[in-house]
This record gives structure tokens, sequence and C-alpha cells, in this order.
């Protein structure tokens, strides 16, 4: 990103306020902000973790009713939501931390911070804890969501300003079907912005702030299929609809030492509440964002299969909505995909196998009686220079 005059007297100055407040100050600053306020906590918080003992956690080892209920809670949020709910993630990771482990997680954080976030002292708890926290939370607010969406599409190839006419067709009817899904929810968290991108092989492909990817394969095929070219369509809105690259971002953050920096700089900016402040979180933009896309880029961000699952339950969902029938959407869908053929670096290599998407979709839209579920794979997961198991094809 190029900074203009003005902005870059902004991020001067922004520099410049920000460099008057020392790394440790900070540090105790969102210690401050993370400090139990609520009745029954322990008064001196800062003491207290420091006599911690580091597994201690209550969902870790407590067999109290409250800890089993607090266990079964926690489950549940992290279990694919099948009912397309608008997200209710929290900002506050403070809040979302005493939910998790009461005062004693608070505590664990504060260890943490004390030790500087050093991604060696993090215990299999304090893992485990933060991962909850990246997926049940979001730490950008939705305007810098979408300035990493802007950058990640400059540094993208793009290939929307020459398109044959046929292909200018097929985008506009893109483009208006994702608008019409979008209509169908209250407080959609970003724009759909639609690109083609020339480098993908087949399917579309959601990104960051809204930002949404097909590519070349899939306007020239959607004529053959639309429904199932708008189940797909409906299925990638749905990852921008949840937030999941965002968060799929913050998990792997937590999950690298290399990811772990940067994981310290957007819980420091989580900190400063979830309003965009066109000064400090312009200066953000200029600093952390560019590492944040290419950290992404490095990863090749891929969805985890409960969060595909949770986009097909929305597909689902928004096609009974418009008036479309998903049965047809489906088949159609999974009649493409076989079609394409196999292309290990395409669509089919990034989502969970054909068979276990469509026992969960099925369920999402057969009336009484539903099926007993098909158990879901763990985790379908590409793995680096090896072929994805079942038939790839487009999406
Ligand atoms: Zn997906």
């Amino acid at each position: 990103m190029k900074p203009t005059p003005t902005r870059r007297a902004a991020a001067l100055l922004a520099a410049g306020l920000l460099l008057a407040l020392p790394a440790q100050a900070q540090f105790l600053e969102l210690l401050k902000n993370l400090a139990p306020t609520a009745a029954g906590l322990p008064p001196k918080p800062a003491e207290a973790a420091a006599s911690a003992p580091l597994n201690t956690l209550a969902t870790a080892n407590s067999k109290s009713p409250e800890a089993a209920a607090r266990k079964a809670k926690i489950e549940s949020e992290l279990a694919p939501d099948r009912q397309c709910k608008r997200p209710q993630e929290k900002f506050n990771i403070a809040e979302k931390l005493i939910e998790y482990g009461g005062s004693e997680a608070t505590l664990r954080l504060e260890r943490l911070l004390a030790s500087d976030f050093k991604y060696d002292n993090l215990s299999p708890e304090d893992r485990e804890m933060l991962r909850y926290v990246a997926q049940t939370t979001v730490w950008l607010p939705v305007e810098l969501e979408s300035k990493l969406g802007s950058a990640f599409d400059l540094v993208s190839p793009r290939g929307d300003d020459a398109l044959t006419p046929v292909e200018q067709d097929a985008f506009k009817e893109v483009q208006a079907q994702l608008d019409k899904f979008r209509a169908l929810t209250t407080d959609f968290p970003a724009e759909a912005k639609l690109r083609m991108n020339p480098e993908l092989a087949d399917g579309a492909f959601a990104k960051f702030g809204g930002l949404i990817q097909v590519s070349r394969n899939m306007l020239q095929t959607m004529s053959e299929r639309p429904a199932g070219a708008d189940l797909l369509l409906a299925h990638e809105l749905a990852h921008v609809y949840k937030r999941h690259a965002v968060k799929r971002m913050q998990f792997e953050l937590l999950s690298s030492r290399d990811g772990w920096e940067l994981a310290k700089k957007l819980l420091q900016r989580a900190q400063r509440g979830a309003s965009f402040d066109p000064i400090r979180d312009g200066w953000f933009t200029i600093t952390v964002v560019p590492q944040l896309i290419s950290f992404a880029r490095e990863l090749q961000l891929n969805f985890s299969s409960e969060q595909e699952l949770e986009a097909d339950a929305c597909a689902a969902h928004w096609l009974k909505a418009a008036g479309q029938n998903p049965t047809l959407a489906w088949n159609e869908f999974r009649d493409s995909m076989a079609a394409s053929g196999g292309n290990e670096q395409g669509y089919a290599r990034t989502h969970p196998p054909t068979a276990d998407r469509e026992a969960n979709f099925i369920i999402k839209v057969t009336a009484k009686p539903a099926p007993p579920p098909r158990p879901v794979k763990p985790e379908p997961a590409p793995v680096k220079g090896k072929a994805a198991p079942k038939p790839p094809g487009k999406g």
C-alpha cells in the first residue's frame, strides 16, 4: 500500500503517539484492561498470578458440575453452527476468558503478559485457551478487516478487467447473486467484493473483508449448472458472514512462533476496542496489515472442516430463504465437482470430502425424518505434496 502524503503525516503523528508509550507501559495498560472487575474475583490478580500454578485451569481439571457445564458450553461453541445464526463472537477477550476458565484463565493470561508472551513459555493448556479465544472472538474491527481485504486484493492476481463478453455476463450474474444472498441477512459484516483470479484452477474462494475470488473456469461453466454455482457462492459468502478468514488467521497466528509476534500486536490492538480509530488504526494498517498479508499468503490460509460445514449449513439456509431448491443445488454442485476432474491445486483440495459435506448438507435441507449423521472425519486438511483423497473438481 502506497502511503499518500496525508496518510504519511497521519502515520508519523500516530508513530509519535505510539513511541511516546514504551512497550512495557503498553503491556501494563493491556494488563490493566484485562484485569477482572466482576465481584468475587481476586483483588490483586497480578500477585495471585505470580503464584498460580499453571495447570489448574477450571476447565481442565475440575470435576464440579459448574466445570462440566462450562466444558459443555465450550464444546458447543467450537462445534459447527448448523443453524447459520448471526455470529455472536465477542470483541472483549477478557470477558471471553472469564467464560472459558473464570478468574484462573484471566490469571493465566496475566502470567503470559508478565512473561511478554514468549511463545516457548506456552503450556498446552495456554495454547488450548488461546485457540478457544481465537475461534470465539474477533480481534479486528470490520473496518480493519476490510483494509486487510483491500491489501490482500492489491497483491492478488486480478483478471476481471480482461474478461470475454460471456465471462463478463457471468461475472455480473455472480455479483447479483451475491447481493441477493447478502440482502437475506442482517448486519452482514462486509461488502462482497468480487474478483476473478486468473491463477485459480477452479471454484471460488472467500478471503478477508468480503473479498471473494472466482476462477475463470467457474465463470465459463456456471451456465451449465446454475443452481450448483449458486450453492458455491452462498458457501463462500457464508465464510465472509462468519468472519472465518480472520478467525482462521488468529488461530494460525497463535499456532506458530512466527505468528505469535504478530498475534501479540493484534491482541494489543484488540484492547483498544471494536471501534475504528482513524489515527492509531491508520498506523496499524500501514505497519501491521502488510505483515498479516504476507503471513496469510505464505500460509495459504485454509478453513477448518468445522468452518466448511458451517458455510454449507448457511448455504442451505440461504438457498431456501431465496426460494431456491437446495437439494437440486447440491446435486448440481456435486456433479460439477465430479465433472471438472482432478486438480491437486483446486477447490476440492481445500475442502472436506464431498461425502462428508453431503451428509451435513442433506441433514440441513431435509425435512423430518432426518437421516442419522455420518461421522465427519477430523481434519481433511490437505497435506503438502499429497493429492486429495477424493475426486476433486470445481466448486
Ligand atoms: Zn469453503
